[in-house]
């Protein structure tokens, strides 16, 4: 039978059509794996053991009775803990979520159905997917596959680490500020932050809602592709998913001659002070290889970049602020014995959220109150717009631009914990995408066997997905990856 190792989407279906090896003998080769190995990664919170096999055997009828498979027929796959599944827990690594079972599926997982997926289960994150280390769930620490001293990144990074150590064919976390490229960087593995709007959040537990989308992790380029394809488009359910935008095969099959009619731009503010010299090294090696494939290469400049962390960390706790205010064990939540209404609000609150999401509700509450308003919240979205115009201004002249994810790879469980500012310098890099609402994708640098992963980053004009997956396809077949 196949190595779990060599287990991708596109190996999966090949496999099965071939009748290689059944549905079911994978699924249960990923949880006798799981069982084994997540016991030092920490990768997962809950377990679909029992629903996963049945779907598995399903496929495997369908098979034998030589019915047509829909396209992800029985791919396992692995999904962040704060998107809902039906009849599932969803904690959003929270304390205050712990005993909350799903009541619906969330479109994405609705459309994964629907496409014949299984899930093996639910994934660590950062206490809702705020971190840039999975350090914050309320749970546990997923540890990086790579190095088990290290951090997996965050606040994915359960779903990063899972399908970095082969324990799921590919997985979906949510990125706000950085939260599915930078842990895909980290642990050397395809991330794929779509176009805001392109995919429903549906089902989605809020953090920022201007910033949030979902999108895959996958050990391909390829991958990553075929995952966002199936869950991209419209849903009447979330007020800010495009309506007039399909995605075509030309998603799948990118050639040569196309992509060498795109022009990349490198940013020279994105090296910043004190990154890494090897991150840099990496980035630039990874330049050098799309000018090997002929693409063009030029330098150009973001100018406000260097305002994008000030502006996300107002914005971000804002819309936590007013997301976050549904957990209060009456709405949302456990219920704690209280004397009187305000009691039961302090304990409820004052127990369930950690200290990450407390800062930020704090945070949040004041920029939005009467007297600082537009002395930060108003302003912070003027600047906002500026960092857009940047990207606008550049895509006139380059189609996409390539920069490092994160200034660092993978640093030490423990070593920013209580440096919540270090912390928040992990996202230089990503933040600002969110903020102009682009696609980016993380790819990891080629020939990095052996060492910590480094990742780089593709930013698109928006839905222009196919830009940066064709580029990032290419760039992974010289590798040797396949
Ligand atoms: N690390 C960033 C933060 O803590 C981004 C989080 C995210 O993308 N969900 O806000």
């Amino acid at each position: 039978m196949i190595h779990l190792h060599d287990l991708t989407v596109k190996r999966f279906r090949e496999g099965l059509e071939n009748k290689e090896f059944s549905a079911y003998e994978i699924v249960k080769a990923l949880f006798d794996y799981i069982g084994l190995r997540d016991k030092e990664i920490d990768a997962y919170l809950t377990l679909n053991r029992d629903d996963a096999l049945e779907r598995a055997a399903k496929i495997d009828v369908a098979i034998a009775e030589g019915r047509d498979l829909p396209p992800l027929a029985g791919v396992p796959l692995a999904i962040k803990d704060n998107m809902l599944i039906e009849g599932l827990p969803a904690t959003a690594g929270s304390k205050i979520l712990e005993h909350y079972i799903s009541a619906y599926d969330a479109t994405v997982i609705k459309k994964l159905k629907a496409a014949g997926a299984i899930f093996l289960g639910k994934t660590n994150l950062d206490e809702f997917a705020m971190g840039s280390s999975t350090e914050n769930s309320a749970f546990k620490v997923t540890k990086n596959p790579h190095d088990l001293t290290r951090v997996p990144g965050g606040s994915s990074g359960g779903s990063a680490a899972a399908v970095a150590s082969h324990m799921a064919v590919a997985a979906l976390g949510s990125d706000t500020g950085g939260s599915i490229r930078e842990p895909a960087a980290f642990c050397g593995v395809v991330g794929l932050k779509p176009t805001y709007g392109a995919v429903s959040r549906y089902g989605l537990i809020a953090m920022a809602s201007s910033l949030d989308q979902i999108g895959p992790f996958t050990k391909t380029v390829e991958d990553a592709a075929v995952i966002f394809k199936q869950i991209a488009g419209y849903d009447p359910n979330d007020a800010t998913s495009a309506p007039d935008i399909t995605y075509g095969d030309n998603l799948l099959n990118p050639s040569l001659e196309g992509i060498r009619e795109l022009t990349i731009g490198v940013p020279e503010e994105y090296f910043v002070p004190g990154m890494d010299e090897e991150v840099a090294n990496a980035v630039q090696s990874a330049v050098k290889e799309f000018e090997s494939l002929k693409v063009r290469v030029k330098k150009i400049s973001l100018p406000h970049t260097k305002h994008a962390l000030s502006v996300y960390y107002i914005i971000m706790p804002a819309e936590v602020s007013t997301n976050l205010s549904r957990f209060d064990g009456i709405r949302y939540g456990d219920r704690a014995k209280a004397e009187n209404l305000l009691d039961l609000y302090y304990r409820d609150r004052g127990l369930g959220f950690g200290s990450e999401p407390k800062r930020r509700i704090i945070l949040g509450t004041f920029v939005l109150s009467a007297g600082y308003y537009d002395a930060y919240y108003a302003k912070a979205q003027k600047v906002r717009a500026l960092i857009k115009k940047d990207f606008d201004e550049a895509f006139k002249e380059v189609d996409v631009i390539l920069t490092p994810v994160a200034p660092t790879p993978a640093f030490k469980i423990g070593e920013k914990t209580d440096d919540p500012l270090q912390m928040y310098l992990s996202d230089i890099c990503t933040i600002t995408v969110n903020l102009a609402g682009l696609p980016g994708i993380s790819i990891p640098v080629n020939g990095r066997e052996g060492k910590l992963p480094i990742g780089f980053q593709l930013i698109g004009k928006p839905w222009h997905e196919a830009d940066i997956l064709g580029l990032g396809m290419f760039y992974e077949r010289l590798g040797g990856k396949r």
